[in-house]
Formats: structure tokens, C-alpha cells, sequence
């Protein structure tokens, strides 16, 4: 296993083509813009070295036996769905942004259960040619971006549709050593500073959508990869010092980018889905559910450093006991927990799949993330209120760093006498970048917009079940259970 130095330098043996502001970026390890993002990612590696973490930071590889990052490991058991939960709040906690590692994990987890049920439909070999892949990560312990969602064109046509036929990622050509893919993934988490990229398809596929019914795993730097890094809320910040960004080490949300494969070819034992069109929506299905599973970890973790400023900037302001403020605290907290408890439960009331893998309750992951495009809302619209306007207006850090100005601001940004003007900007700027940054839209759209997952609860919700028992409850149906409590049972 890494340590979160090693992953640093590991990043310098790979020249992936990316993008920034009109320019490209040499070295993703040396960016001071993708500094935060690259750090969030460290804390990953970093973790598992401690003892204090161990138990939920690593696992042992049921293909190899070896110890390995949990970040890598598909889970055995409902215990490690719970402890992955338990380890998405504690980097949520330790870095206050997303760390990214996931959706790799996700796309892995997701990969292996649908290539084991291919295999047994069609008699193919994806399930060992993807278990091969998966020791490859596992001993190198390498970091994959997930990436699923298409760019999608015009979004009321399927992908063969499309006026364009690169609006899907599709494969242009068959090869006898492998598949050329072309198309374009869009928000992809911790892209350019992966090790190694894993496309899925994005939606259910009929028979002529084949082309586009494909997954495949590539380096970062595979030749026709192409990647643009997204622009993010106050992102220039970043170039003026370490206060005004709020989280100046770990940045805000994960550094999403537009990833292009421009011809890229993939060799068959990296390709583990191609033209299997009635397997997609499982494999989609899948992914986001183990992806929805994490938001009431790590959006929670995040939230924890929320409550925590908030807390901490009531403190600097000298009204840390007006009652108001405690109910706002609390309510935010509840709201929080409230979150968490959805994580573990979807978690624990997880099941078997007949690959051996195992994953989360779908209904319940589905209303985990559904309550994330919503509470995080509420989270920092208490943090906002609590915080006051000054969350919008404070000087910048230019001006505070500025001699002939510095002491202006030092005496009239002060709250209570005994806390330095400066932790209080930091507190406030800490507060600006967890409640009006990318996090919110993060939060919305991570993991599927809330429409998918009104969808696949409404399709799990079992409505004729609870009609049914309305019906008894209700004295329309006849109710057994009563009938002997009461003595009343028919008699043959
Ligand atoms: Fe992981 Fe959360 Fe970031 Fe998704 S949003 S990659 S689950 S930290």
C-alpha cells in the first residue's frame, strides 16, 4: 500500500493530457490548482497507514489474501459496506471535501458483480479477465476514476439516435487485439490525478445501442485521452494564498473533468462489457447504488466540519450561548445524523449478490442520497444564518496581507477580543466555501440528479404490499394475526 506521499510521486509517472484555463498542465503533481484536489486524494493513501484508522481504512483481498486499501477491496460482507460508510466520514471529517477515490471503488465493486452475471448468460470470460484487472489495482493500489456519465447530446434520444454518434462513448472499431473507443465523459471526479480511468455506460441500451453498450479500463494517460479540468467557484483564489480559500489544503468538492477519448484503443483484457446491451442498466443500477450508499458518509463527514465552524465562528462572535443559535446548531446536527443513519442502514441491511460480492439495500441507498439533495441545503442555510453577511462581504486576503492596510482590517474584523481577527476570517472563509461553493450542486447532482432516484424508489417502493395491509388494517381484508388473538379463527 501507498503512503499519501508515495501516491504524490507515483502521479509523476504518468503524463496524462490535461487542460486548464487555455493552457496545459505539465505536471498534475506539481499544479498549485490541483494541489487541494491531489491532497484530498493523499488523505486516502495517507490513512491507511495509521493503526488508529486501520480497521476501516484497510482489508484483506479475498483474491489474494494480501492487505490492501479498502479503497480497493469489493465487499465481502455486510461489515465492510458499513465500515467503507465508516471510512467515506472519517476522510469527509479529516479532508472537509470529497476525496474522490470512490466512484473508482464503486465502478470496480459494480464491474464485478455485472461481469460475473454476463458470463453466466452468455458464457463469456469478462468475470477472470476483470479479476485479473482487479489484483493489478489491488497490488499496485492504484487510484481509478469512475466514469460514467455521458455527455448525452440531446438528452430525449437514445444514444443511436443522437444527430451526432459520439454523444455516448461507443466503440468505432473491433479489433483482434482489442476495441477502439470514442466519445466523451463528463464531471468526472479525481480524473486527472487517477491512476487509471474506468468507463461504464450511463443508461439502460436496447439492441441499437450496442455499440454503446461498453466498459473498459485505460490508463490516464492512454494515448487519445484528452482532459479538461472544470472550473470551480473561486478556484483563482487558490493563486493569492491560503486564507480566502476557505480550505486552501483540500480544496471544494473533486475536481471534476470533462474527459474526451479521442480513438482511444483498449485491449481486450481491459475490456470487461462490449455490445452486451441488456447488461447495462444492471451495471448502471449497480454503480449508483454503491455510489448513493456514501453520501450519508462522506457529505456527513463534511457536514461535521460545518457544524464545527459554525460552532467555532458563534464562539469568535460572543453568542455562542444565545438560544437561538444552540437550536440552529442542533438542528443541523439532527439534520446530519439523520443522513448517517440512512448510510448505515442501506449498509447493513445489505445482501449477497451471486457473484460473492456484497451491496447496499437499493431502496435505501436511493433515499440516502435523495435526503443529500436536500439537507445539505438546509445544513448551510443554518451555517449562513448562523455565521451572518459577513460570509459575503469579508476583505480579501490580499488586503488583510497588505501592511498599509492590515491593521484596519485586524481591529474592525474582530469579534471577541481574545480571538485573533485572523482565525475568524478563516472561520468565515471556511464557512463561505462549504455552504456557497460546488458542494451544494455536488451534492444535487453526485451519484444521479434526484429524479433517478425518485424513480428507483418509486420502483422499489412495493405500494401493493401496503395497500395490502391498509386493506387489512382497514377491515376490508380479513386479518389472521387478529382473528386469533381474538379467538375469532374460522373453523374447518
Ligand atoms: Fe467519494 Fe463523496 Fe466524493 Fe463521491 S462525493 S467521490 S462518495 S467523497
Amino acid at each position: 500500500m501507498m503512503n499519501g506521499k508515495e501516491y504524490i510521486e507515483s502521479l509523476r509517472k504518468y503524463k496524462p493530457t490535461v487542460y486548464f484555463m487555455g493552457k496545459k498542465i505539465e505536471s498534475v503533481a506539481d499544479s498549485p490548482i490541483l494541489a487541494p484536489h491531489v491532497n484530498a486524494a493523499a488523505m486516502t493513501y495517507e490513512l491507511a497507514h495509521d493503526p488508529k484508522y486501520e480497521d476501516v481504512m484497510t482489508a484483506k483481498s479475498h483474491l489474494t489474501g494480501e492487505k490492501i486499501n479498502r479503497f480497493t477491496h469489493i465487499h465481502q460482507s455486510t461489515e465492510d459496506l458499513v465500515k467503507k460508510v465508516r471510512m467515506m466520514r472519517l476522510l469527509g471529517r479529516k479532508t472537509g471535501s470529497c476525496f474522490q477515490r470512490c466512484v473508482g471503488l464503486d465502478a470496480l465493486c459494480a464491474l464485478y458483480i455485472t461481469t460475473y452475471d454476463i458470463d453466466q448468460k452468455y458464457g463469456t470470460d469478462y468475470h477472470e479477465r476483470f479479476k485479473e484487472y482487479l489484483i493489478y489495482v489491488q497490488k499496485n493500489d492504484l487510484m481509478a476514476a469512475g466514469a460514467m456519465t455521458d455527455v448525452k447530446g440531446d438528452r430525449s434520444l437514445r444514444p443511436h439516435q443522437q444527430a451526432d454518434p459520439d454523444m455516448y462513448v461507443r466503440v468505432v472499431e473491433r479489433r483482434e487485439d482489442g476495441i477502439v473507443v470514442r466519445g466523451a465523459k463528463a464531471h468526472i471526479t479525481g480524473a486527472v490525478n487517477s491512476h487509471e480511468i474506468i468507463a461504464l455506460p450511463t443508461r439502460a441500451m436496447g439492441e441499437k445501442d450496442k455499440d454503446y453498450a461498453v466498459a473498459f479500463a485505460v490508463p490516464v494517460d492512454a494515448e487519445g485521452v484528452v482532459m479538461f479540468f472544470g472550473r470551480q467557484t473561486n478556484d483563482m483564489r487558490r493563486l493569492d494564498g491560503d486564507i480566502d480559500c476557505g480550505n486552501a489544503k483540500y480544496g471544494t468538492v473533486g475536481g471534476e473533468a470533462l474527459i474526451v477519448f479521442n480513438d482511444v484503443f483498449v485491449p481486450w483484457e481491459r475490456v470487461f462489457m462490449c455490445g452486451e446491451y441488456d447488461f447495462a442498466s444492471e451495471l448502471v443500477e449497480t454503480f449508483a447504488t454503491y455510489h448513493r450508499q456514501n453520501y450519508g458518509g462522506c457529505k456527513v463527514g463534511v457536514a461535521d466540519v460545518l457544524i464545527g465552524a459554525s460552532a467555532a465562528i458563534a464562539e469568535y462572535n460572543g453568542v455562542e450561548k444565545a438560544s437561538h443559535i444552540v437550536d440552529k446548531l442542533t438542528e443541523m446536527v439532527h439534520l446530519a445524523e439523520t443522513c448517517w443513519c440512512c448510510s448505515l442502514a442501506c449498509s447493513y441491511e445489505g445482501f449477497k449478490t451471486p457473484s460473492g460480492a456484497y451491496m447496499p439495500n437499493l431502496l435505501l441507498a436511493n433515499v440516502t442520497k435523495l435526503n443529500i439533495t436536500r439537507f445539505p441545503y438546509e445544513w448551510s442555510r443554518l451555517a449562513q444564518d448562523i455565521v451572518g453577511g459577513i460570509v459575503a462581504t469579508t476583505p480579501s486576503e490580499l488586503d488583510y496581507k497588505n501592511p498599509e492596510t492590515r491593521e484596519l482590517i485586524e481591529k474592525y474584523l474582530k469579534g471577541k477580543a481574545d480571538v485573533p481577527t485572523e482565525h475568524r476570517i478563516r472561520m468565515i472563509r471556511l464557512i463561505e466555501n462549504l455552504s456557497i461553493g460546488a458542494e451544494l450542486p455536488e451534492s444535487m447532482h453526485g451519484a444521479g440528479s434526484p429524479a433517478a432516484q425518485k424513480i428507483m424508489i418509486a420502483r422499489r417502493a412495493n405500494l401493493d404490499l401496503k395497500k395490502e395491509e391498509a386493506k387489512r388494517v382497514a377491515g376490508i381484508l380479513p386479518d389472521e394475526d387478529y382473528q386469533r388473538v381474538r379467538g375469532e379463527e374460522k373453523k374447518e
